[in-house]
């Protein structure tokens, strides 16, 4: 067997140990003698596999009661549209445009009412985080909107927008568990869990309970409507059952290895190695405010096509793969999730040390 370091920004990089115990319990999960991927979500056995990871959530993130969590099908791309349908009764709300994956949610929330864009930073690239201190934010806005951390651009928020007093709705997907949160200043919190905590095909939205209502815009189908999966434990329909199951064993990771404070330590110090590399290369540069950078994706560039193109290529050879860049950027985007040991930065560094020598 041979693992590479993979730096994909999703489906990205699992806990080893995880991917261990998963393969360990393939063909008899806990005595039942079948796979979780053949047992029914009904079981007794499920049932305890999703209550768990519940908890264990719960836990991790330290999220209030009056919060439900829901395992939902559709992905990040889903909310979207759900977020709207179910929370637009003024028919008002204002985007803060900071990414791609903010820009499609604002686009979709036209579909339903009047989205406004209140701020951007599509005039360099999105490149920063604009200055959310003191926004036009509508008086009868239903929620405020933000991409909290964004994948394909490497920035983040690191103080939240002042909404004014209107709910804040965020969309985590790459920077789910990457730190702690206070849940309290959001009214949902959601992501796609192939990001930064197990396999491709879920969202978890976290979301508070008075938002969860029956008064939906009409037409809003029974399947995205979140009263119909908060009523349900998140078994109204067969859920993507295995994919709940090997998030909550990287749930039992990320408390055995020490929770979400323990997690920003070590994030903050991969980060660090890569991007106090960047800051002295002669050869590489990062593209992104430094004020603004992500701990969790590190795009960074040439300035020269064909030399990114050699970069990729002779790093994929090495080892290090999926560096390749989103083609909105260009250049590599190095994407150092949870899972991503240290020593898988720190190879990415010796590499591109050794490049720049051959390459100067
Ligand atoms: C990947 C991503 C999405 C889209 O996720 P899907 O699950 O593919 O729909 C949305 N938002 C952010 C921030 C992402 O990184």
């Amino acid at each position: 067997m041979s693992r590479v370091y993979n730096f994909s920004a999703g489906p990205a990089v699992l806990p080893e140990v995880v991917l261990k115990e998963v393969a360990e319990e393939m063909m008899d999960y806990n005595g039942t003698g079948m796979s979780v991927m053949e047992m029914s979500h009904r079981s007794a056995a499920f049932q305890q596999i999703i209550d768990e990871a519940e908890q264990d959530l719960r836990d991790l993130m330290n999220i209030p009661d009056n919060y439900k969590v829901l395992f939902l099908q559709g992905g990040a791309s889903q909310q979207f549209a759900m977020i709207p349908m179910n929370l637009m009764k003024n028919k008002v709300a204002d985007y803060i445009v900071t990414g791609q994956w903010a820009k499609k949610a604002y686009q979709e929330a036209q579909k339903y009412g009047k989205a406004n864009k209140i701020a951007s930073s599509e005039d360099k690239t999105f490149s920063y985080i604009p200055d959310c201190s003191d926004l036009p934010v509508s008086p009868d806005a239903d929620y405020v909107y933000i991409c909290e951390n964004n994948t394909i651009y490497g920035t983040k928020f690191k103080e939240l927008p002042n909404t004014k007093g209107k709910l804040l709705v965020s969309d985590v997907s790459s920077c789910f568990l990457s730190e702690p949160v206070d849940v309290t200043k959001y009214g949902i919190i959601y992501g796609g869990v192939q990001k930064n905590i197990g396999p491709a095909g879920m969202v978890i939205v976290i979301i508070r309970e008075d938002l969860i209502t029956e008064d939906v815009l009409p037409g809003t189908p029974t399947m995205l409507t979140y009263k119909t999966h908060a009523d349900a434990g998140s078994l109204y329909n067969t859920p993507n059952a295995y994919c709940i199951y090997v998030c909550g064993k990287v749930f039992k990771w990320l408390k055995a290895m020490g929770g979400l404070e323990e997690m920003k330590r070590r994030n903050e110090e991969k980060a660090k190695i890569l991007y106090d590399f960047l800051d002295q290369s002669k050869l590489f540069k990062g593209t992104v405010v430094p004020k603004d950078r992500s701990l969790m994706n590190v795009p960074f560039v040439t300035g020269d096509k064909e030399m990114d193109a050699k970069f990729v290529k002779e790093a994929a050879a090495a080892g290090l793969v999926n560096l390749k860049g989103h083609r909105s950027v260009g250049g590599m985007r190095a994407s150092i999730y949870n899972a991503m040991p240290r020593e898988g930065v720190e190879a990415l560094v010796a590499f591109m040390k050794k490049f720049e020598e051959e390459n100067a």
